[in-house]
């Protein structure tokens, strides 16, 4: 593969359907790095919550999102991401604020801020970004665009073993729910909805195991750059 050339690749899918682990592992394989845009909704989420600013309220969240200061770092080639210069990369990861992550998202301007600094980010190096809109905004002409998706029950299903292992308490029924909820707020918002990029790939990794799916993406990549 002609890894002399600056190449970058866009994964973006449903919640659930595996594209931080997948994504970690592609880079790791290719040894790029990995933004994990996710994780910047999750801090302004944090933020505002901190500072008892209801999510929901757009104009509120889009007033005091300029306060907001996220720095993304690589330790052992893992991103790292820091609030205000507070490391919250393990915070963020709760459901709580997954969801004020979802609700804050919604914003023109708080997407505005988090994509111009993804760009800034991806400027020159080789990268791969994954998201919502990853294909669609951050990265337009990615040398590989992937939707990663999976049946919604697979999804559920995933999320609910993964915390079970975590040892949270929680019940498969709510969190097919929490997923379904989620779909319907990437999907229908008004800026930058969770859409499949025209010149995408859809990889369904409903029957693929995680290594499968790191596969056959490193198979695509390969193709597009000439192995
Ligand atoms: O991927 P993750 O679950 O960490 O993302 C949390 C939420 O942030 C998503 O449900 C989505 O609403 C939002 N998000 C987004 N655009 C991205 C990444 C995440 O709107 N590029």
């Amino acid at each position: 593969m002609n890894k002399e050339k600056v190449f970058t690749i866009a994964i973006d899918g449903p919640c659930g359907a595996g594209k931080s682990s997948v994504a970690n592992d592609v880079a790791k394989k290719l040894d790029i790095m990995h933004l994990d845009t996710g994780a910047m909704y999750r801090a302004v989420g944090l933020y505002m919550m901190r500072n008892e600013v209801n999510v929901k309220d757009l104009s509120a969240v889009e007033a005091r999102v300029d306060e907001v200061e996220i720095d993304i770092k690589y330790e052992n080639g893992r991103q790292r991401t820091y609030l205000c210069g507070e490391d919250v990369s393990e915070i963020i990861r709760s459901q709580e604020i997954g969801d004020a992550a979802s609700a804050v998202s919604k914003g023109a301007y708080v997407r505005k801020k988090m994509v111009e600094r993804q760009q800034a980010i991806a400027k020159g190096v080789s990268l791969l970004a994954d998201g919502r809109d990853a294909g669609t905004c951050i990265l337009p002409d990615a040398t590989l665009k992937i939707f990663l998706t999976a049946d919604v029950r697979e999804r559920a299903k995933r999320r609910y073993d993964e915390r079970v292992k975590k040892g949270e308490a929680c019940n498969f029924e709510d969190v097919l729910k929490e997923c379904i909820e989620r779909d319907k707020n990437d999907m229908t918002r008004a800026v930058s909805p969770l859409i499949q990029a025209e010149d995408a790939v859809v990889v369904d990794s409903t029957n693929m195991t995680q290594g499968e799916v790191v596969d056959k993406i490193i198979a695509l990549l390969e193709e597009r750059l000439g192995a």
